[in-house]
């Protein structure tokens, strides 16, 4: 029995919700999958029942579930409400509370939507990247951090770079796993040459790659993996990198896709368990509109059978049908070429359950 803990959001996340709960419960229902589901709120929806966007009650369902699919939280009603009470801290609290500290950002390009791409055609198409990203440590939270008043009365910024051992080994380790699914290749990224908390990164990674013989390790400097991603993005199969570097190069690689509705995430724990969401937001702007596309959402789903429930199976089959979706020239407005016929929302959802449908047969 695999616990599904659905969190919808707002604006948006309900209506790409819906439709990856469709999709999950035909697969679950026809492939037997043992997967239960529940749904729970977070963000605006639960600043609006509890008063908290992550309420004790949704803490609760989170730790008792194997794995948690997430639509998008936030909202322009809930702009002005005291800081720690807005929908984004939601997630940022739980993602702290279930210590997620692997960042997974697939850059996948279908061939059918290599035109979507700011780069040229023959570059991206066919690319298929996976970062991953230490989310839990670097920069963003090493200690002391602040902002001084030296002797002169000038005042100075200042931020820590720190990485111990044991978090740069047990990215490298989900690296090395998630890369031994896939064409075996890691690249880490650092800036070895003038800092020494990369150095070390380096050191270590090169430690635990002793231990998967069967990946090839390289090694690229950040300024030129940057370089190589808008060259060459073809290169690469795994990226790992801090958090700083992946926050970055995640956003440049998910940019060589062409767009931002067609792109899932994955945070792991140490246990495989993970939050699994699309990497756009709760689009206020087009929501209720039946305008959102739900397919970074399913992709999403997909991971979350693949990753945390180790069902790889019904992983496939949703990324496949999606494919033969877009490949029979099925888009919503998002990637659909001005003045071209467009779908909904849920028209979108639709067909990609009826390809599955067809599929299974
Ligand atoms: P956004 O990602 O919500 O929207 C950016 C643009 O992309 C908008 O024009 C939107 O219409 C479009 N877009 C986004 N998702 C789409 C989809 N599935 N299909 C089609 N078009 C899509 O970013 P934003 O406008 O900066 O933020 C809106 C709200 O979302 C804010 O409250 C922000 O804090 C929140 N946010 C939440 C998350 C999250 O839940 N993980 C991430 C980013 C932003």
């Amino acid at each position: 029995m695999h616990k599904i803990l659905l969190l919808p959001g707002d604006h948006i996340g309900p209506e790409v919700m819906a439709e990856a709960e469709k999709i999950l419960r035909f697969l679950n229902a026809e492939m037997k999958l043992n997967l239960t589901f529940e749904q729970g709120l977070l963000g605006g929806a639960a600043y609006e029942k509890y008063g908290e966007p992550y309420p004790e009650k949704t803490q609760q369902q989170a730790l008792a579930a194997d794995a948690i699919l997430l639509g998008a939280v936030g909202g322009p009603e809930w702009d002005n409400i005291e800081r720690s009470k807005r929908p984004e801290r939601g997630l940022l609290g739980i993602r702290a509370h279930l210590k997620l500290f692997a960042n997974l950002r697939p850059a996948l390009l279908y061939p059918s939507l290599a035109d979507a791409s700011s780069l040229k055609k023959e570059i991206v198409s066919g690319l298929d990247i996976l970062i991953v990203r230490e989310l839990t440590g670097g920069i963003y939270f090493g200690e002391p951090r602040g902002i001084r008043t030296l002797a002169n009365g000038e005042r100075q910024g200042y931020n820590t770079d720190v990485y111990s051992e044991s978090e740069i080994r047990r990215i490298a380790h989900v690296a090395f796993q998630l890369a031994q699914q896939r064409d075996k290749r890691v690249c880490s990224v650092d800036k070895a040459n003038v800092l020494e908390v990369t150095e070390l990164w380096r050191e270590i990674v090169t430690q635990v790659a002793q231990q998967y013989p069967d990946v090839q390790l390289s090694h690229m400097y950040v300024d030129n993996a940057a370089m190589q991603l808008i060259r060459a993005p073809k290169q690469f199969d795994v990226m790992v990198t801090g958090n700083l570097f992946g926050d970055i190069l995640s956003d440049a690689a998910a940019m060589l896709t062409g767009s931002i509705g067609l792109l899932p995430s994955a945070s792991l724990d140490a246990n495989n368990k993970g939050l699994y969401e699309p990497c756009h937001g709760s689009a206020p702007d087009i929501s209720g509109k039946g305008l959102a596309n739900p397919l970074a959402t399913l992709l999403s789903a997909a991971m979350m059978l693949r990753y945390s429930l180790k069902l790889t199976k019904p992983a496939v089959l949703i990324e496949q049908a999606i494919q033969q979706v877009l490949e029979v020239g099925i888009r919503t407005k998002d990637i659909s070429e001005t003045n071209k016929p467009f779908v909904s929302t849920q028209q979108m959802g639709d067909a990609v359950f009826n390809q599955l449908k067809e599929t299974l047969a």
